[in-house]
């Protein structure tokens, strides 16, 4: 079942967004080669509950951190560990909050030090396919026009492949909602988007194969070729015009452009 939102509700989501971007930005603002996942994770568990929240993912379904840690060949659900960065990662963070009684949800992939050119513009891709697809979540549309826009840029303009294992997702009182908001599709296929509908989503985009595993620990999920990927997301309502984004990324970006130990692509497209 698919729960709109009011008007008064966005409000609190969007109050959630900002404080994981927020959170996004105080972890960007750390990342150095030599950082750990689990330290950073610590330093955003600690963000967060300073801000009179909770962190969203700690406790869901036993997931056992604040933020995912997913480096390079990993795609996404990265548990925090010891191992280091190392000048060269790019490394997917994700969080999400509660807060007021609803949940916020973003993701931002870092990129460490100096990053193969290669690399980096499948970050690039895979960020400019987000803001795709978010031009497509209008009411009016239907949930396949955003997977549609994201897959034809990134698998026919560029030569990349869509995750289809894991999706994005609608955002509320529970993290995870209906309807579930494919990274791939066809135009004019899927849910008819209305306002109010608030929806998740993140494309997540492999430099080699689209196919992926799971890891014995149960969640982590890799590149069958270990190949990179990288993941953007943004919560966004729909509206009639143009997509109201939740999330907000400059955030991040300007934590970003702070941190010497980081390459910022904000600027490219
Ligand atoms: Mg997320
Ligand atoms: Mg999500």
């Amino acid at each position: 079942m698919v729960i709109y939102k009011t008007n008064e509700e966005i409000e609190l989501i969007r109050k959630s967004c900002l404080l994981v971007c927020e959170t996004l930005a105080h972890v960007g603002s750390m990342i150095k080669p030599g950082s750990t996942g689990k330290s950073l994770d610590k330093a955003a568990e600690e963000f967060i509950r300073s801000n009179d929240a909770l962190p969203g993912f700690k406790g869901y379904r036993n997931f056992p951190a604040t933020l995912c840690f997913s480096v390079n060949e990993v795609v996404v659900h990265g548990i925090p560990g010891d191992k280091e960065l190392n000048d060269g990662d790019i490394v997917s963070v994700d969080c999400g909050v509660f807060m007021n009684g609803f949940f916020g949800d973003a993701a931002y992939t870092f990129l460490v030090g100096e990053v193969d050119p290669e690399v980096v513009d499948l970050c690039v891709a895979t960020k400019t396919s987000l803001y795709l697809g978010i031009e497509a979540a209008v009411a009016g549309n239907r949930i396949g026009d955003i997977g549609a826009a994201i897959q034809d840029f990134t698998e026919k303009t560029h030569h990349y492949t869509v995750v289809k294992d894991l999706v994005g997702h609608g955002v509320g009182r529970n993290l995870h909602e209906s309807p579930e908001v494919p990274n791939f599709g066809k135009k004019g296929k899927g849910l008819l988007m209305k306002e109010g509908l608030v929806i998740a989503i993140e494309p997540m985009i492999n430099l080699g194969v689209r196919n992926v595993y799971q890891s014995k620990d149960g969640w982590t999920i890799f590149t069958r070729d270990r190949k990179p990927s990288a993941h953007y997301e943004h919560t966004i309502a729909v509206k009639k015009a143009q997509a109201d984004i939740l999330s907000d990324h400059t955030i991040i970006e300007d934590a970003i452009k702070k941190n010497p130990n980081l390459t910022d692509i904000s600027e490219k497209r």
